[in-house]
Parts: C-alpha cells; structure tokens; sequence
C-alpha cells in the first residue's frame, strides 16, 4: 500500500508550522509499514492532482500574496475536481480560508479556491487561545491553538468539522469549528492538528485508504504520548 501526499503550497503557506501534520501522516503510515510520496507543489508549478490521494494546505496570508492568488486561480479547476471525486484535502487556518469562496478585507473580496462553500471576512481582532471542539465523525475531541483575525461563515453545502466546547472557531457566534465537505477537511486549529490529535489523523489517512484501495484496516499504534498530550489539555479546556 502507498498514499501519495500532495504538500500545497508549502513554499508559501508555511506560517505555523503546520508542516508537522505531513510529518505526522508521514510516521503513522510508515510505522504500520505503509508507503508514503510525498512532494511540494507550490507557486508556478503545475499540478497533476490524479496524482496525489491526499492534499495538504497550512497556515499562510493568502489574500495579502496576489502571485498565490493568481497561481490558485489556475489551480483551482483541478483541485475542486479532486475534492468532488473524493479526494482527501486538509487545510489548515489561512488554508482553510483558501478553499472556501471568498475572503472580505476592507471592502475587497478575494476570491479563493472555492472547493468549501464557506466565506471569510476578515475583522479587527484576533480569534486567539488554546481550545477544543467537539467531532462527530469521527467521534472525538480535539484539542488546538487558534490564532486567526478571519471569521468565517458556512454556507448550506458544507457542515461544520466540529463544535466548539472551548474557545472561538469559526467565527466566535455560532459555536461551529472547521468545514468538512466530502473528503475535505478544514479547520483553524494549530499546535499542529494531527500530533495530539490521532483519531481524527487516522480517520484522514483511513479515508486516503480507503478511497484508494476499497478497505484499510490500520495496526493500532502506542499513543500513549500523543493521547497523554491530548488528555492533558482535553481536561485544561473542557472543565
Ligand atoms: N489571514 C488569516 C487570519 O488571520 C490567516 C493567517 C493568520 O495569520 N492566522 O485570519
């Protein structure tokens, strides 16, 4: 078995660190003996996205950065393609916000990949702090950071990725956290995501698996620092 990992963007939507997920998906298939490619695609290269199952896109300024807005517009056909053929994408913050619609800013709007029906408009203050959110599928807790100026607005065809227990998501109204639509998942939290959160790692990867072969079954693997990780702040948030 092999996932082949497209890193979007990895040249210029670099912000948080949110790299680490690739590293994490990186180890957790390995450790069960699984292949990984991995490559970057970023600004100016053209993208083959049969080639990839699963795509990844970090944290970044992408509507301050017209040359990767420009570079999106050429990209976007081919991944909102992708997306709706089931293909696996992550997006992370300011990649979240890239694969919505639209992105307000002093009046402008930006236009983004639109693979997610959800719409951000930017604000004065930041959305900033530890919190966790509530998943149902896959049914788990989630525990980041989020540090985001952006609020952002679900339209009908996209459900939230979760519900906030503690902290802002979205938008700091409405209780929702992250986008999912098909394969696509989508949220604000850092720290990064997937290290201490590895149910919903292995729920994206059984995803790629699936999709690719028709059935996966994962090894369990010892998590417990990743879970004493998780656990540690679950209880710092949730009581
Ligand atoms: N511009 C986005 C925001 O703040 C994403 C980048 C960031 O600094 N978090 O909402």
């Amino acid at each position: 078995m092999e996932l082949k990992i497209c890193h979007l963007y990895r040249d210029v939507m670099n912000l948080s660190g949110d790299r680490g997920n690739v590293t994490c998906m990186v180890k957790r298939l390995n450790w069960r003996g699984i292949d990984v490619f991995t490559a970057g695609v970023g600004v100016g290269q053209s993208l083959s996205a049969s080639a990839f199952d699963l795509f990844f896109i970090g944290n970044g300024q992408p509507f301050t950065q017209p040359l990767l807005l420009e570079d999106a517009a050429q990209k976007s056909a081919e991944l909102r393609a992708a997306a709706e053929d089931g293909a696996v994408i992550l997006g992370i913050c300011g990649g979240y916000q890239l694969l919505g619609r639209t992105y307000e800013e002093n009046g402008e709007i930006f236009e983004g990949l639109g693979l997610l029906d959800v719409h951000t408009k930017c604000a004065a203050t930041r959305l900033v702090g530890d919190y966790a959110f509530t998943c149902e599928d896959p049914e788990t807790t989630v525990v980041g950071f989020e540090n985001h100026n952006g609020r952002t607005y679900l339209g009908e065809g996209v459900r939230p990725l979760g519900k906030t227990v503690q902290g802002h998501g979205n938008n700091g109204e409405d209780r929702t956290e992250g986008a999912r639509y098909k394969n696509v998942f989508a949220s604000y939290a850092h720290g990064c995501l997937l290290g201490k959160n590895p149910v919903l790692c292995d729920h994206i990867l059984q995803t790629a698996l699936i999709r690719k072969y028709g059935t996966a079954e994962l090894l369990p693997l010892d998590d417990a620092q990743e879970l004493a990780a998780h656990r540690y702040m679950e209880n710092r948030l949730m009581k």
